[in-house]
């Protein structure tokens, strides 16, 4: 049986880097799911459609093959044969995931990708209800969460480094309209398992950070 490690929280809670490393000292695959939400945003906003209109974007749910494929452990993911691993990470493509991901029919969508792959191999998949929803049986669920100032600044500092540098108050408006838009949807909201850890990552540098999740996984799994 596959070792299945649940990571969920906010958006820049640390969870990508945090569980990448992690996954790394494990030798186990680390999942991204964002990344397939982004992916299915991204596609819609190529073709014009309204993210927000979820009848325009099933429509193009039809013709669209998203798939992850991991080259020595890291995590690539396509639009058919395209790999829109960069191309997801603009801010646009982030609230155009928040958008998509509260629509059901997405949500089913890429649901059989995220239990096969889980199925398959040891892995650790982050996302906002893989804990809840994608993996109720995981053998570890973590919740990592940190203030929206905390989760900003990080996430600003992130998109400089990637060249695509943002105001402080217009990733940190992002963040809290990301949070609301997902724990208030109706399906799969961001939100706590009840046998999940919570580690708050707010006060803690990311070493003491990725330090404490290594310690939690391995009290569990040994
Ligand atoms: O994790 P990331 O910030 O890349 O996720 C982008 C968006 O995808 C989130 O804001 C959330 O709306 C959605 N998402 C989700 N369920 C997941 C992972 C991401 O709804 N398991």
């Amino acid at each position: 049986m596959a070792v299945n490690i649940a990571i969920d929280g906010p958006a820049g809670a640390g969870k990508s880097s945090i569980a990448k490393r992690a996954a790394a000292a494990l030798g186990y695959i680390y999942v991204d799911t964002g990344a397939l939400y982004r992916t299915i945003g991204l596609n819609a906003l190529r073709r014009g459609v309204d993210t927000k209109d979820a009848a325009a974007v099933i429509g193009t749910l039809a013709d669209v093959q998203v798939s992850l494929r991991f080259v020595d452990g890291e995590q690539r993911v396509f639009l058919g044969e395209e790999d829109v691993s960069a191309a997801i990470r603009t801010p646009e493509a982030s609230m155009a995931a928040s958008h998509v991901s509260a629509i059901p029919a997405v949500r089913e969508h890429l649901f059989a990708l995220q239990q096969n792959i889980a199925a398959q191999n040891n892995c650790l998949m982050d996302g906002r209800d893989i804990g809840t929803v994608v993996l109720p049986n995981a053998d570890v669920k973590i919740f990592l969460t940190a203030s929206a100032e905390t989760r900003a600044d990080r996430r600003c500092r992130e998109l400089a480094e990637k060249g695509m540098p943002t105001p402080y108050d217009e990733v940190l408006r992002d963040i809290i309209e990301r949070d609301y838009n997902d724990s208030h949807r109706d399906v799969a909201p961001l939100k706590q398992a009840e046998d999940a850890v919570l580690l708050d990552t707010s006060a803690l540098s990311f070493d003491e950070s990725y330090a404490a999740v290594v310690k939690m996984i391995k009290e569990r799994i040994q």
